[in-house]
């Protein structure tokens, strides 16, 4: 049971092929540094990859948390940045470029399937999904006609839509259906994916039998795309406007101030997890039990400077975060399932009196 870090990844997007375009940050590759060029600030990332790296480095990358998530620990896999960074290119990409979440998918199933092709103590698994929105402070079933929903601080997946999956192809349909209704529930679709959270969990259960023991692992895998973290400007004086624009950064904001408390920890003061839904839903992988990595990704255009500056800023600070996974095991003796039978017989019998 050992305590890691959060760890924390930058990923730097092509520019685009303005005249006008012209970086602000350098890169040492070696010691993973960033260096803003306009005030000399460093900051140390455990990897940095640049604006030519395909999809497939970044996805061995983060390849150990996906088989960590196969062998029964809770993973958790988001991405941070300004709108426009990558983060939807990098998490889901296209179909000539997958992105994380598809190869993730596929990547889980193929193992699964060869583990039980290959073992011979009757291993099972069962995978299903959930995919949730949080948009302007409220949580909307993806899986479920974008449905709004209340998420219970003691189970954040009790009133979420879960579908059993039983192949990758079946899984990425449900999710890329799911998506959709991400973007047809706002005025327009760049609006709403920018402005609010996909959190996208697969659940995968395993069992397999030790002599009079059943061994059942429960973990979670799971992959956000955030909204973009840009600084929002009131664009209006109503005050409907500007609570939805306060509403829509109070995740982000709480996301910052909850890692800002886990690094800096104020005596007798708790965490503030439950201020917002996405500290409630990640609450697990930022200073809990979970292996977390963070993608933050960045539009190093020298007009964006104040935006990767304070993404940089970001980085550095969830990159003190500590996590400690756990083995998801939970052993059951022959006999006490059937005792368990015997219990439920029972009290089905005690019904029918
Ligand atoms: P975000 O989700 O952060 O708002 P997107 O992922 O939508 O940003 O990226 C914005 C645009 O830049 C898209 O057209 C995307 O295809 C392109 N893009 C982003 N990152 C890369 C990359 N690493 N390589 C090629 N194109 C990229
Ligand atoms: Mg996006």
């Amino acid at each position: 049971m050992a305590q890691e870090n959060v760890n924390v990844v930058a990923r730097i997007r092509p520019l685009s092929n303005e005249t006008s375009d012209e970086t602000c940050i350098e890169i040492d590759p070696v010691s993973s540094t960033i260096t803003l060029t306009t005030n000399g600030k460093e900051f140390n990332m455990d990897k940095v990859f640049e604006q030519n790296a395909p999809q497939e480095e970044i996805f061995g990358y983060v390849q150990p948390i996906i088989a960590a998530v196969k062998n029964g620990l809770h993973g958790t896999i988001f991405a941070y940045g300004q709108t426009g960074s990558g983060k939807t290119h990098t998490m889901i990409g296209n179909d000539e470029n997958l992105g994380i979440i598809p190869r993730a998918i596929e990547m889980i199933f193929n193992a699964l399937n060869e583990e039980s092709k290959n073992r011979n103590d009757n291993f099972n698994f069962n995978i299903s999904c959930t995919a949730l929105q949080i948009y302007c402070e409220k949580t909307y079933d993806l899986l479920n006609g974008n449905e709004k929903i209340e998420i219970p601080i003691s189970d954040i997946f009790k009133n979420a839509k879960e579908v059993e999956v039983n192949s990758s192809n079946e899984c990425m349909k449900i999710i890329k259906c799911g998506l959709e209704q991400r973007k047809v529930s706002g005025t327009s679709m760049n609006e709403t994916s920018s402005r609010s959270h996909a959190i996208l969990t697969l659940t995968l259960k395993t069992e397999y039998f030790k002599g009079n023991e059943k061994h059942e692992r429960i973990s979670r895998l799971n992959m956000v795309d955030l909204a973009g973290s840009e600084k929002r400007k009131h664009t209006n004086n109503s005050k409907t406007q500007n609570l939805e624009s306060a509403n829509i950064n109070k995740s982000l904001l709480t996301l910052g101030k909850v890692i800002r408390e886990i690094i800096n920890p104020v005596k007798n003061q708790v965490i503030p997890y439950r201020d917002s839904k996405l500290t409630m839903i990640l609450r697990d992988s930022l200073g809990g039990n979970s292996k977390t990595t963070v993608i933050v990704n960045i539009h190093s255009n020298s007009k964006y400077f104040t935006e990767t500056s304070s993404t940089l800023d970001f980085a550095v600070n969830v990159k003190k975060v500590k996590n400690t996974a756990i083995l998801q095991e939970f052993i059951t003796s022959k006999e006490t399932i059937t005792l368990k039978v015997e219990v439920q017989r029972l009290g089905e019998e005690n019904d029918k009196l």
